[in-house]
């Protein structure tokens, strides 16, 4: 092992012992991934709809691949949009790994898959569709076992809520990135809006349920007042909302 790493974990004196050769105690639990433990996170690549996210994802996991590291791709089972393939809208696809039941358990079912040993890197698309619950099973995959966690997926609905999921990585995730794309009027967009029969809606349920018919269009911030309607937080007042301009 690298003696940075034990200089690390065991302090002033362990660093001192260690540049001297000497054998440095461990107290701590064995480590399973010495040095990628030190650097392993829990990641959330966030963007509103068309922000390339799965590209950007496919593209991670290739990269992980020609260097002859071993990624496992997993969806959350709630998304039913490519089956059991997670697919870009550039036309890249590829098989998921794992196809995660809300009921189930990250870590449980990646086992299942293959040792932690042999997982170089875990990517999670469409990962608002994670429990609370999975995030955080994710987070300690990546603290205690050294493995990172690469999650995409938006921020929020077309309510401008949030997911359950996204809510818990922007959390908890040690980092957060903004995957960006633009409004049809060019500014940024943030917001997604649903578009059923061509007409933009403001409510529903936050996951369109099968057999129902909706797209989405991401927008920016002035475009969705103007063509959605207000911004509204969940449980506050209908007198407490602000008017559109
Ligand atoms: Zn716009």
């Amino acid at each position: 092992m690298d003696p940075r790493l034990h200089a690390s974990r065991t302090g002033a004196d362990g660093a001192a012992r260690a540049r001297a050769g000497a054998p440095v105690p461990f107290s701590h639990t064995r480590l399973t991934r010495n040095e990628r433990t030190e650097v392993a996170k829990l990641y959330f690549r966030y963007g509103a709809m068309n922000s390339s996210k799965t590209a950007l994802l496919l593209t991670a996991a290739y990269n992980y691949e020609e260097r002859a590291q071993h990624p496992v791709i997993v969806k959350p089972g709630t998304d039913t949009k490519a089956g059991e393939a997670v697919s870009s809208r550039i036309g890249v696809e590829r098989a998921v790994d794992v196809l995660l039941p809300a009921d189930a358990s990250l870590e449980a079912e990646l086992r299942a898959h293959r040792p932690f040993d042999q997982i170089d890197a875990i990517f999670i698309d469409e990962a608002q569709f994670l429990t609370p619950a999975q995030v955080d099973e994710a987070f300690v995959i990546a603290v205690q076992h050294g493995i990172p966690v690469l999650c995409y997926g938006l921020r929020g609905d077309f309510m401008t809520r949030s997911f359950p999921g996204s809510l818990r990585l922007l959390e908890i995730a040690h980092s957060i990135e903004e995957l960006k794309t633009i409004c049809r009027c060019g500014s940024k967009a943030i917001f997604n809006g649903r578009v059923v029969g061509g007409v933009f809606v403001s409510h529903g349920e936050q996951v369109a349920i099968d057999g129902q018919q909706a797209d989405y269009e991401s927008l920016c911030g002035r475009c969705y007042l103007e063509k959605v309607g207000p911004v509204q937080a969940a449980g506050v007042p209908e007198q407490e909302r602000p008017a559109l301009f």
